[in-house]
């Protein structure tokens, strides 16, 4: 929210019942300058025996247009989400925020909290969450007595680790010197008053009372709350030119590319930028987040093993957090892994399979090269991940490095590689000989492939059920059973690249588990940290592992980087993994799969809409510009970032890869949020005509 829409202070406290409402008054009526001061409760409880609307009135000698009475209004004289829950409501943090942003600008707000700044607010926030939505800095109230210190320096952290300015601190009851220099000193902060109690407590008590606080720093008008509040994020213009000098991104065209968003700020299915534009998160950052952003739980345990320590060298230490989580992905993952060795992300955990096959063969004494993998294939960006990659533009320029493998058909339906249509078909894509209609090109077949390099295959690497970055692709699960069976008989080992597939996008845990098969070896990274840290992990099973037993050295898996099971991304990954259990996240992926599905299949009618394609938590719209010939060509050229960049200007955050729209969210996106984002995805491409 950017500072002309709401400007003020939020007056929270170390604990309930400090005196929160009494300073507030004070802070209304002693800022009550030539600019108009409100007073604002947000969320009151107990209102049969409190009312603090009343007490600021009183007080502050307010007229009732300075009081703001919209809001939530409790009965039960308890914390927020209980009373809530008691008066069968639910707070929404949206409601308050949208209230506050609807106020004309300026205005200077006292908002007044109810209790500390972590009590829970709903099932999901505290009311430091609501300070830091409001974007205003915080006034604490602090008792002056015993434990003070304590308490005021926990409250001042907390609100700082949530990048919330600190106005100040006011202490209540008989001033005490010391606690208040212990508070200055170790807070790094400034006590801007003091409030004895007052007999009697009148407007003229008060107001005598407060006469030697030092306001200025909380004067309408005035630019920085003292202490200077960390995080002063930079203007809109100043981070966009500084990045244009500095820094050189991913995947762009930097002499073309639209300006970078500056995102400030991340929750829940949303992003918000400096200039307090709100995106929903459609593609889920590029795949990695599952849980939404900045989820309290995630960064509690990351915080919790920072405290302990951060990183240590995995070739001969170990550490809670890596072990713990390889007990558990064995334990989720297809029968038959025992091992996991980590890695660093998505490219080095495919890469670190290709190169444990390998040696796997040469460990036993036989020589093979050839790795087989399918058209449309992604598995990374660094060397080897890049040769298994399909041929494409972007490998273009690395042609010279690159090795060869062999590429078989992928099952890519829409425009079927053998000539079929999936109704008639028996998947005869990854099969030799010709069972119905001869298939065209059957010499490609996975199993023609295997046939041709008997004896010489290392490995047969896919992506299971969904071909991403190459088309988002959705396979018959026919196929890849196929793939399991034909690795068996050709006696081969079988890679599965789960890496964008893997912690529940496919509708299940893994996406190998769509056919009941379990691969030699499986890759993961992406949604295996929830989108926090980069971590990769590759599985093997007994018979891979033992082949690299032996006192010659030489057989010894010789492979490793500088973060290898970071503790850091392990404490987040298991925080992951018990949230995905505990929120039934599959359920979830469930509903979201079928309200893709009602949603996105009445496009196909469009005459720019060639396929829908939805799998578990991803919604795909392949676009053509013929839909007779499927060609992709003419107005499509280029369509992805104009795409893209009215999906933004909507508030949506899509990535088109070029022709193919796709819709893959994290997973704590609501059904509403989910209507929107698809009726966004219908407005746009109803509005493409093909040419
Ligand atoms: C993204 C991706 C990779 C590469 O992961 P990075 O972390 O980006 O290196 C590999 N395989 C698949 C299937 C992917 O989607």
């Amino acid at each position: 929210m950017s500072d002309d829409a709401f400007r003020g202070v939020f007056v929270t406290g170390t604990d309930t019942g400090v005196g929160k409402t009494v300073v507030s008054a004070a802070l209304v009526a002693a800022l009550r300058g030539h600019h108009r001061v409100r007073y604002w409760k947000p969320i009151q409880t107990g209102i049969e025996h409190d009312n603090d609307t009343e007490t600021v009135r009183v007080l502050g000698a307010c007229v009732p247009a300075d009081i703001y009475d919209a809001g939530v209004r409790l009965l039960q004289p308890v914390s927020p989400h209980l009373a809530a829950r008691a008066a069968g409501q639910a707070i929404d943090l949206d409601d308050l925020v949208t209230l506050a942003s609807a106020q004309p600008p300026g205005e200077f707000w006292v908002v007044e909290g109810a209790g500390g700044a972590l009590v829970p607010v709903n099932g999901r926030d505290l009311m430091i969450d609501l300070i830091a939505r409001l974007g205003v800095p915080a006034v604490v109230v602090a008792r002056s007595s015993l434990g003070t210190i304590n308490h005021t320096l926990l409250t001042l952290d907390a609100l700082r680790r949530r990048s919330v300015g600190i106005a100040g601190v006011v202490m209540v009851g008989e001033p005490n010197g010391d606690n208040r220099e212990s508070i200055e000193r170790y807070g790094d902060v400034r006590v801007i008053g003091e409030l004895p109690l007052l007999r009697p407590l009148t407007p003229e008590s008060l107001h005598r009372a407060t006469e030697s606080w030092t306001l200025a720093s909380l004067e309408p008008g005035s630019s920085s709350p003292q202490p200077p509040a960390p995080s002063p994020e930079p203007r809109p213009s100043s981070l966009a030119s500084r990045d244009a000098a500095v820094v050189w991104h991913p995947y762009t065209q930097m002499l073309t590319r639209p300006a970078p968003l500056p995102i400030v700020r991340g929750e829940g299915v949303y992003l918000y930028t400096d200039d307090g534009r709100r995106l929903l998160d459609g593609t889920s950052s590029w795949w990695v987040n599952i849980h939404g952003h900045s989820h309290p739980v995630l960064n509690a345990a990351l915080a919790e093993q920072a405290a302990r320590f951060e990183h240590v060298v995995f070739a001969n230490c170990t550490h809670e957090p890596a072990v713990a989580l390889a007990e558990r992905l064995l334990a989720l993952a297809p029968r038959g892994l025992s091992r996991v060795f980590y890695s660093d992300n998505g490219s080095t955990a495919v890469e670190v399979a290709m190169k444990m096959a390998l040696q796997y063969w040469a460990n036993r004494g036989a020589t093979r090269r050839t790795f087989i993998t399918l058209h449309h294939a992604y598995h990374g960006d660094t060397v080897g991940a890049m040769s298994a990659s399909e041929l494409s533009l972007f490998t273009r320029p690395f042609a010279p490095l690159l090795f060869d493998v062999a590429r078989a058909h992928a099952p890519y339906c829409y425009r079927c590689p053998v000539g079929l249509t999936r109704d008639r078909c028996h998947v005869e894509c990854a099969l030799a000989g010709p069972s119905g209609p001869a298939p065209l090109r059957a010499d490609e077949t996975l199993e023609a492939l295997l046939e041709r390099h008997a004896g010489d295959t290392v490995a047969v690497l896919i992506e299971p059920m969904l071909q991403g970055a190459g088309g988002m692709i959705v396979w018959p699960r026919e196929y890849l059973a196929h793939v399991r069976a034909l690795c068996d008989r050709y006696d081969t080992l079988m890679i599965a690249d789960e890496v964008l597939t893997g912690f529940g996008r496919t509708g299940r845990m893994f996406a190998c588990e769509h056919a009941a098969v379990s691969p030699d070896i499986l890759c993961l990274s992406k949604a295996l940290t929830a989108g926090y840290l980069p971590l990769g992990a590759t599985l093997a099973t007994d018979a891979i592992y033992e082949a690299f037993l032996s006192a010659d050295r030489g057989r010894t898996f010789f492979h490793g980087h500088s973060f290898p099971a970071n503790p850091l991304a392990c404490a987040v990954a298991l925080a992951s993994l018990d949230l995905l259990r505990d929120t039934a996240a599959l359920d979830r992926v469930a509903g979201i799969e079928r309200q893709l599905a009602d949603g996105l299949t009445p496009l196909l009618s469009l005459p720019t809409v060639g396929d829908v394609r939805v799998i578990g938590g991803v919604g795909i719209v392949e676009l053509v510009a013929d839909k007779e010939t499927k060609a992709a060509g003419g107005y499509l050229d280029d369509i992805g970032p104009r795409l893209s960049a009215e999906f933004i200007r909507r508030g949506l955050l899509l990535r088109p890869l070029g022709n193919v729209i796709y819709i893959m969210p994290p997973f704590v996106i609501t059904d509403d949020e989910l209507q929107w984002t698809i009726a966004q995805v219908r407005d746009v491409v109803s509005a493409l005509t093909p040419s």
